[in-house]
């Protein structure tokens, strides 16, 4: 391991404990998703935790080093862990198959060292960086377009955030980029931009995981001039995602799939328990007509950043106390509020 390593000693300010320490979230693993992971495994990261709802497609070979022709079909987190496993024994990969807000908890995300965001659109973009706003976990985010792309290092949560600036795109759920026209289908994209961006990113996330200073800009480069600008971000005063959690957080032993009624009897008399996401309340959608509680996704797009938590949450008690925390599209590690006599206070589950 140290000899693996030993040229990384030679880098003024390098320190491989911390790397080897960190935990990284990595949200979406397309294009971007594998060079930042094939990038931070090989440099010795010790844990990645992945998240992808998707499998590998064809049209994916040809941008994605860890994805091979045999994959197709195969969830993209899995591939990930398997070819890591060869590529990098020494890094732990978590393989989550869902998108960031239904498989990764915000207890989850505030132990780790940093989160990857690259994700393909800019509602789930503003998303993860309310989500590591509120446990104040720095966040990368990162984009393409055909000769060139974005990075956005966001490290400080009273910062300007992603969303500051993108306010607007809430609702946009078409494949995003930097690219300031979004287009109506797939942009095109190849793997020498995906490697650049993704190894302005991982470079980075190495100097924040070993307490090295990165700048506080956006980083915009352009493959067709040569020319890389460092673009100022400013925050946005009507910003609503820069309030953190600012209170102990209490540790339970309960998992997501634990019902309401047992998550209640951890909780003091009166408390209800909200869910950061609206989630309506129709009992068809989210346990199906069937009963079986296998339908599809109960998560409306009325998100986070659009309703500030201390207004606009459901509670958890309108839904029938038999229903599992899952079936709302709780995650695991999730922090959860919880409403006494309008303090709030939170919970974290395992
Ligand atoms: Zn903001």
């Amino acid at each position: 391991m140290t000899e693996k390593f030993s040229r990384h000693d030679l880098i003024p300010g390098w320190n491989q404990a911390l790397i080897q320490k960190a935990t990284v979230i990595v949200a979406g693993v397309g294009a971007l998703g594998n060079e930042v992971c094939r990038i931070l495994a090989t440099s010795g990261v010790g844990q990645l935790i992945v998240c992808d709802p998707d499998v590998v497609e064809l049209s994916n070979l040809s941008r994605c080093t860890l994805f091979q022709q045999a994959d197709i079909g195969v969830g993209k987190t899995d591939t990930i862990k398997k070819a890591l496993a060869s590529l990098a024994p020494h890094t732990s990969v978590d393989s989550r198959v869902g998108k960031f807000t239904q498989t990764i908890g915000l207890g989850t995300i505030r132990q780790a060292a940093l989160v990857i965001s690259c994700v393909d659109s800019n509602s789930a973009r503003i998303q993860l960086a309310g989500r590591c706003n509120l446990v104040r976990t720095p966040y990368i985010d990162g984009g393409t377009n055909p000769w060139g792309g974005e990075v956005r290092p966001f490290i400080q949560h009273t910062h300007a955030c992603y969303a500051c600036a993108n306010l607007d795109k809430a609702d946009d759920d078409l494949p995003a980029s930097c690219s300031p026209r979004q287009p109506l289908s797939p942009m095109g994209a190849s793997l020498a931009i995906t490697a650049i961006i993704g190894a302005w990113m991982s470079t980075f996330a190495l100097r924040h995981i070993q307490q090295l200073e990165i700048p506080d800009i956006i980083l915009r480069i352009d493959g067709a001039s040569g020319v890389c600008t460092p673009v100022a971000q400013r925050r946005n005063p009507v910003c609503p995602l820069h309030e953190a959690i600012d209170q102990e957080i209490l540790r339970v032993p309960l998992t997501h799939n634990t019902t309401i009624t047992e998550l209640m009897s951890y909780l003091p008399d009166g408390a209800i328990p909200l869910l950061w996401e609206p989630v309506p309340v129709n009992t068809d959608h989210i346990f199906g007509t069937n009963g079986t509680g296998e339908t599809g996704s109960p998560y409306s797009h009325d998100m986070l950043y659009n309703h500030h938590h201390k207004v606009l949450v459901h509670e958890m008690t309108l839904f029938p106390p038999g229903t599992r925390l899952s079936q709302m599209g709780i995650p695991p590690g999730e922090v959860i509020p919880c409403r006494i006599n309008d303090q709030y206070h939170y919970i974290e589950i395992l």
